[in-house]
């Protein structure tokens, strides 16, 4: 078997017992690996009615069979769960260089199950497996739990993936950040570990992936990585700006929400863009592992010194999403928020609701109950700082926070100010501005997300083509649904899914026969893409997933119209683009996978 390898960890928190077994080539051809195989396994061996936070949620890490190869960005790894934030799935994705690492160990993926007696974290040395005592590392930061893991195996090939204190705290949209500062961030995969008691695992390999056609492959991916350099945003923007360099983009195309999407233009989105980023703070670009892109940031201020990021999300979810426009301060939030392991998306969402909720006299000082609170009030920086240090301890009025800005809204009567879907926090487009993005969120199987079928590409940005941000057309659908099947297939093939500014399915189709040995056609690769999707809409609807409750958007988008800006006027005619999707995607007309369709991507057992 090339690309992957074949086998993967089992570890049982609960027992104590640690597996290695098998995943064979049959499978692989199937599933690919990463977020196919970690689906796969789930709808196979686990209930999806499971409590989340319970120990019989699995919790599955898992490079790709390009991870920790020398294709353009191979690195990437992702957790899939099912989520305490929206009780579906969630396959929270992450570079850096732990995915590779992992990778070099010899495993395609770590199964966690059960739940440790006392914190624990797990030690991996290619064939050395070890659940250690975590007792002394309960309660620290993310980089203090680095630096006593690294002292205490004194290896510096040591790759370490970790949760912080919102992640012990069961903090519903806790992340788990490896190397510092990357993230797999998104609704509450830190809970999940930290609800088995697992504070972090670290890694070190020895082995070299195994690669069928070596000189081939290296050819392939020269070829590969001189398109991406060679393309404006992945070779200029994202270099020059890191992904920040959408800051202005979005706003001058008023879509840049802003005071929790009550409208699409920031006032001062410039002071803080990649570009006003670049010129003040930044002293560096981190590239995660074999990535040519590099849109890491690597920025320096007085106050929390060298630190990584923000990216184009969190300087949104801090900042505009707040009305705040303190730059400075932004950075420092997402530094705590990566320090305390929390999801910047989220966090900054919550905080969001929090000040709506305030604005419309939902929220009151007393229902705060803390004199010393700064109020919920739009642009009032010192919420940041006040705030998510106590969502991470779930201090105060924290441990309100920490439930999310759903049950939040919940609390105080008022959800129609929650921004998410199936209960999981927006980011930053306002789909008011990109009606397909609108039906993208509506439609994913994570809820409010935006990464795994990204229609910002054609609606704004021109890739493959220009669409008409607001045409509703079938090409517009067919396009969305070929995006969510290649953003499944990027993530099972363990690449970053910014290597679609500059590459096709035909590259990646290109990349994986070379590496796997196999003569599969694009067509076959997107079937995976496909059969993925498909297996996580089953999953979610045996978890209770109700399309007509869930596949929505908040009513905002809806029936308010757009107030100002180039969208002025606009709402999401989600109503109308909903039933022409699940028939193209060949569901039911109430959106659920019939027999036929998965018995055509070979799904017929899990229904
Ligand atoms: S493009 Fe950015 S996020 Fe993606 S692998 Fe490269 S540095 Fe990491």
């Amino acid at each position: 078997m090339y690309g992957n390898w074949g086998r993967f960890l089992r570890v049982n928190l609960s027992t104590g017992e640690v597996k290695v077994e098998e995943y064979n080539e049959e499978l692989a051809k199937k599933w690919l690996g990463s977020r196919g195989l970690a689906i796969y396994l789930l709808l196979k061996e686990m209930d999806p009615k499971v409590d989340p936070l319970g120990p019989e949620n699995k919790l599955i890490i898992a490079p790709g069979p390009l991870s920790g190869t020398s294709a353009p960005t191979g690195g990437r790894y992702n957790v899939v769960t099912k989520s305490p934030a929206t009780g579906f799935i969630t396959m929270a994705n992450s570079g850096g260089y732990f995915g590779a690492e992992l990778k070099f160990a010899g495993y395609d993926a770590i199964v966690v199950e059960g739940k440790a007696e006392k914190p624990v974290y797990i030690y991996i040395k290619d064939d050395h497996v070890e659940i250690r005592d975590a007792s002394h590392l309960w309660g620290k930061l993310v980089s203090e739990t680095e630096e006593a893991i690294r002292k205490e195996i004194g290896s510096k090939r040591l790759r370490i993936t970790t949760i912080g204190p919102a992640g012990e705290n069961l903090v519903r949209f806790a992340a788990i950040i490896n190397d510092g500062h990357r993230a797999a961030g998104r609704a509450g995969v830190g809970a999940v570990m930290g609800s088995k008691n697992l504070k972090a695992i670290a890694v070190e390999g020895s082995k070299r992936v195994p690669i069928a056609d070596k000189q081939k492959f290296m050819l392939v991916v020269r070829e590969k990585i001189n398109k991406l350099k060679n393309d404006p945003v992945a070779g200029g923007g994202l270099p020059n700006y890191g992904t920040a360099v959408l800051v202005n983009i979005i706003n001058q195309n008023g879509l840049y929400p802003t005071r929790n999407f009550q409208t699409g233009v920031f006032e001062y989105a410039e002071e803080q863009s990649g570009e006003a980023m670049t010129a003040k703070y930044l002293i560096g670009n981190k590239p995660c592992y074999a990535c040519p892109i590099g849109c890491g940031r690597v920025n320096k201020l007085p106050t929390v010194g060298v630190t990584e990021g923000p990216e184009y999300e969190s300087i949104w979810a801090l900042g505009a999403n707040l009305g705040i426009n303190d730059l400075a301060s932004i950075i420092e939030a997402n530094h705590m928020c990566d320090e305390y392991g929390l999801d910047t998306i989220s966090t900054g969402g919550t905080l969001a609701t929090a000040m709506e909720l305030w604005e419309k006299g939902l929220l009151k000082p007393e229902d705060v109950g803390e004199e010393e609170a700064p109020p919920f009030r739009w642009g009032n920086t010192e919420v940041l700082h006040y705030y998510i240090e106590k969502i991470a301890y779930r201090k105060g009025f924290g441990d309100k926070l920490a439930e999310g800005g759903y049950r939040l809204a919940e609390m105080f009567n008022g959800t129609e100010y929650f921004m998410g879907v199936k209960k999981l926090e927006l980011p930053a487009y306002d789909p008011r501005g990109a009606e397909g993005h609108g039906l993208a969120y509506a439609t994913n199987n994570r809820g409010g997300c935006h990464i795994k079928n990204y229609m910002i590409s054609p609606e704004i940005l021109g890739y493959p083509y220009k669409m008409d941000p607001h045409d509703i057309g079938e090409e517009k659908i067919k396009m969305l649904i070929i995006f969510q099947h290649l953003s499944a297939l990027v993530d099972a093939a363990g690449l970053c899914i910014f290597t679609t500014f500059g590459l096709g399915a035909d590259d990646y189709r290109d990349m994986l026969n070379a590496a796997l040995g196999w003569d599969f056609s694009t067509e076959d690769y997107l079937k995976i893409g496909e059969r993925i999707w498909n297996a996580e809409r089953i999953f979610n609807l045996k978890a209770g997933l109700d399309p007509e409750r869930d596949d929505t958007l908040p009513k905002r988008f809806l029936e308010e119209p757009m107030p100002e800006g180039p969208n002025k006027g606009h709402v999401v005619r989600l109503k109308e683009m909903l039933p022409k999707y699940y028939k193209l995607r060949g569901w039911t007309e109430d959106g659920r996978v019939p027999e036929e369709k998965a018995k055509e991507l070979g799904l017929e057992e899990f229904l």
